[in-house]
């Protein structure tokens, strides 16, 4: 009944107690660390007594570190303090590590039998260490040999008390044919862990109820002692005798104990309450380090640090460098100390911690130089693909220039600009002249052609109003695209007709462009309009009188009288109409468009040429026989005359009956002769009385005979002019009107720097004015 039970028990104790802690195992001895106090006995026998431990008064940390050195022993043999009876027989110190103490083992409890089974002998082995810095360590086992026995072993700590733990020893055959050889099998003998942290053990041995009997008398021990170290010997191990196996425990097994600063205090309260009793144990540059299964602390030196960390002034730093080549950094890099740690310094090019037990020194990718090199590949490509755009760029705009420039060319050709080589080369004063024109100068000029810029539209093309680089104010005429050499041959002709004039009642041409696609002429600006506005579009606060309209009817004269007979070669205008007589800045006519011009020489009377000039104006008989002549120019002035006279237009377009103004006058004229007074009927009645019947008559006579529809029997411009010049000074009675002489109305051709005469014309304008002053007043005025 009892054995059930034990074993249960047994086995419940073994359950709870088995399992080691391994956070408190043995450690290398103390090699470092095996500092005795100055002036302290070093060693006993061949044991060095590290402190706290000492031997001597002073030489230990306290009392219960004090080691007795026994020299009657050779060598002599170190005995712990365990424990305050000083009869105590205190244990042999075999070994001494950082934290632990390995004494020899002398409590083995034993029981012998006869070979009847009954009990020879029985001894229990003990262990006491309270009060003192040592407890049983869990490295140690217990051990049973002998047949149907059980041990228990039991301890206390300072806080519980009679731990229990158990082992039984069975044999299934005699005692002598136990086979348990060099380890336990579990046949005549136990073994088993058991948790301690126990200041002392106590072993007892107990036959199991029932035990058999064996032939042979034979013995029985437990001990409890470092793990590992007993090397069971069999049968023999039962049946030898007491003494001889007891040895061999002592000799072989010894017991392994733990110490601590403290037996029973944590290191904060030891930090806290030291007294002089039982001072704080950790000096400087140690840590303190709580026991994991017991009470207590310990001390060690901080990382880095080495020495004995109870004994001041505590642990030194350790120079990791010194080791030489065995130091802790790699061969390639640099070892430097520093209090409680090192440093590895990686050669330049390098980066890492530089340890052997670490990452090393591993090359640096050169981020630098390669990001130069990005940097330069970038730069690179960047740099390449702008000068490829300006390479691009630049052959584009080469490509477009040359495209322009043969544009130019083209356009120049068409448009006679070779003719015109050819004219300048054999007249060298055409060269002064004519100046030619970028067409980029004139685009500049009339701000690319803004439709504001528009003067006006007629039949050869549109007309701008410019200003030159040089300030100048002028006319540009866009002519129509040239498609035919015949016009091409007209426009050269025009321009070299043109250039050759220099007259003050004839526009003036400054020069051209050939190099657009439509030729382009450069004309004086005149800034008051046409006549042909003036006439039939009367402004309400602006109207010309009979004195301007004959002026103006004088200077038109004169312009044609010079053109048919005073300039060097006869020219012919074409186009005479009230629409190309300009009126400049005090109202003063000037004749324009040369686009129909026809220069003859002097003994050629005519030129044929398909019709040409406006319906209204033309000359009956060059409509018939399609031969142009001086008196076709006449008949022209005369249909101006008549608007002059009339205030009509051309064209009388909103009368179905004599639509033709000509027609219409010269019947009017008709009815005159049969009854005078109607005469007054067709002049303007805007200027019925400002002059007389007379000169009104004068003025319709002229005009009838202008309109002869024989060219024959029309008069000169010559005499035209002195006829209207005649009426000028009827009508101004005071001024003795001056009839310019031929010889002035002949402006020799003198340039300027821009190869045109302006400034000294105007001066001549004005000196040789056929008004009087008065009325040259009387004319600004009404500007
Ligand atoms: P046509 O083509 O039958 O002669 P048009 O005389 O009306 O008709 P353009 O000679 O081309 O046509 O002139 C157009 C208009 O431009 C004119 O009516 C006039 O108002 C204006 N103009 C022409 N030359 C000049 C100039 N030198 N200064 C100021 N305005 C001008
Ligand atoms: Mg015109």
């Amino acid at each position: 009944m009892h054995l059930p039970w034990v074993l249960l028990l047994l086995s419940i104790g073994v359950t709870i107690l088995v399992g080691t802690d391994a956070s408190i195992t043995p450690t290398t001895m103390f090699t470092t660390t095996n500092t005795t106090k100055p002036g302290c006995q070093r060693k006993c026998g061949n044991l060095t007594i590290p402190y706290p431990f000492g031997i001597g008064n002073g030489c230990y940390f306290r009392d219960v570190f004090a080691i007795r050195c026994n020299t009657s022993y050779n060598p002599p043999k170190a005995f712990a303090l365990t424990g305050f009876d000083p009869d105590e027989i205190y244990p042999e110190i075999l070994e001494m590590t950082e934290n632990q103490v390995i004494i020899r083992n002398t409590a083995v409890t034993s029981r012998c039998y006869d070979s009847r089974g009954i009990e020879t002998s029985y001894i229990e082995g003990s262990l006491g260490m309270q009060g003192s810095p040592y407890s049983v360590s869990n490295t140690n086992k217990l051990t049973v040999i002998g047949c149907d026995e059980y041990a228990l072993i039991s301890g206390s700590t300072e806080i519980t008390n009679d731990e229990k733990a158990g082992c039984i020893a069975l044999c299934n055959l005699e005692v002598d044919q136990v086979v348990t050889q060099g380890s336990c099998l579990g046949s005549g003998c136990c073994q088993t862990s058991v948790l301690t942290g126990w200041q002392g053990f106590h072993i007892t041995l107990t036959s199991l109820d029932g035990r058999r009997s064996f032939t042979n008398q034979s013995c029985s021990y437990a001990f409890f002692a470092r793990n590992g170290s007993f090397v069971f010997g069999g049968a023999s191990d039962l049946t030898s005798n007491t003494s001889v196996v007891l040895n061999r425990i002592m000799q072989q097994v010894p017991v392994v104990l733990d110490w601590s600063a403290s037996a029973d205090l944590s290191c904060d309260y030891a930090k806290n309450s030291s007294t002089s009793y039982e001072p704080y144990a950790c000096q400087s540059n140690s840590q303190c380090i709580d026991n994991t299964n017991m009470l207590g602390y310990r001390c060690r030196c901080l990382p880095g640090y080495e020495g004995n960390p109870y004994l001041e002034p505590g642990c030194t730093d350790f120079n990791e460098c010194a080791a030489g080549p065995n130091n802790p950094c790699i061969s390639t890099a640099v070892c430097a100390n520093n209090p409680g740690s090192y440093i590895c310094s990686c050669p330049s090019g390098y980066s890492g911690d530089g340890k052997k037990s670490g990452s090393g020194c591993v090359k640096n990718i050169d981020t630098s130089s390669s990001s130069l090199k990005k940097i330069t590949l970038g730069l690179g490509i960047s740099l390449g693909a702008m000068l490829l755009l300006l390479v691009g760029w630049w052959m584009s705009s080469v490509i477009r220039k040359r495209r322009i420039k043969k544009q130019k060319a083209t356009n120049f050709k068409r448009n006679g600009g070779f003719l015109l080589q050819q004219h300048m080369a054999t007249d060298e004063s055409a060269v002064a002249r004519i100046k030619i024109y970028t067409f980029d100068e004139l685009e500049r000029a009339t701000d690319h052609f803004n439709e504001d810029r528009v003067l006006g539209k007629g039949g050869q093309g549109i007309v701008y109003k410019g200003m030159l680089g040089e300030g100048r104010i002028v006319a540009i005429k866009l002519c129509k695209v040239i498609d035919e050499e015949s016009q091409r041959i007209d426009l050269i002709n025009e321009l070299v007709i043109v250039s050759q004039i220099n007259h003050r009642n004839i526009v003036k041409l400054l020069g051209c462009c050939l190099e657009s696609e439509s030729p382009l002429l450069i004309y004086e600006y005149i800034p008051n309009g046409t006549l042909s506005d003036h006439l039939h579009c009367p402004r309400d606060d602006f109207q010309i009188t009979w004195k301007m309209r004959l002026q103006i009817a004088s200077d038109s004269a004169g312009a044609l009288a010079y053109l048919h007979s005073s300039s060097s070669i006869p020219i012919f205008h074409r186009d005479i109409k009230s629409c190309n007589i300009l009126l400049d800045d005090r109202y003063r006519a000037k004749i324009s468009d040369f686009g129909t011009s026809k220069s003859i020489s002097i003994d050629q009377t005519h030129v044929s040429t398909r019709v040409m000039g406006t319906f209204g104006y033309l000359d009956p008989e060059y409509f018939l026989l399609g031969q142009f002549t001086d008196k076709s120019d006449v008949y022209s002035f005369g249909v101006v005359l008549v608007e002059l006279l009339t205030g009509q237009k051309a064209i009388r377009s909103a009368l179905k009956e004599d639509r033709s103004l000509t027609q219409w006058f010269l019947s009017q004229m008709e009815n005159c002769r049969i009854e005078n007074s109607r005469l007054l009927d067709i002049v303007d009645s805007q200027v019925l009385h400002e002059g007389s019947k007379e000169e009104f008559l004068i003025i319709a006579n002229i005009a009838k005979r202008c309109l002869n529809p024989d060219g024959k029997g029309r008069p000169i411009m010559k005499e035209v002019l002195l006829e209207i010049e005649a009426v000028m000074s009827l009508h101004l009675p005071k001024a003795k009107e001056e009839v310019w002489p031929k010889s002035e109305q002949m402006v020799i051709v003198s340039t300027d720097s821009d190869g045109f005469t302006s400034s000294t014309t105007s001066t001549f304008y004005l000196e040789n004015s056929s008004l009087s002053s008065a009325e040259a007043s009387l004319l600004f005025n009404a500007t």
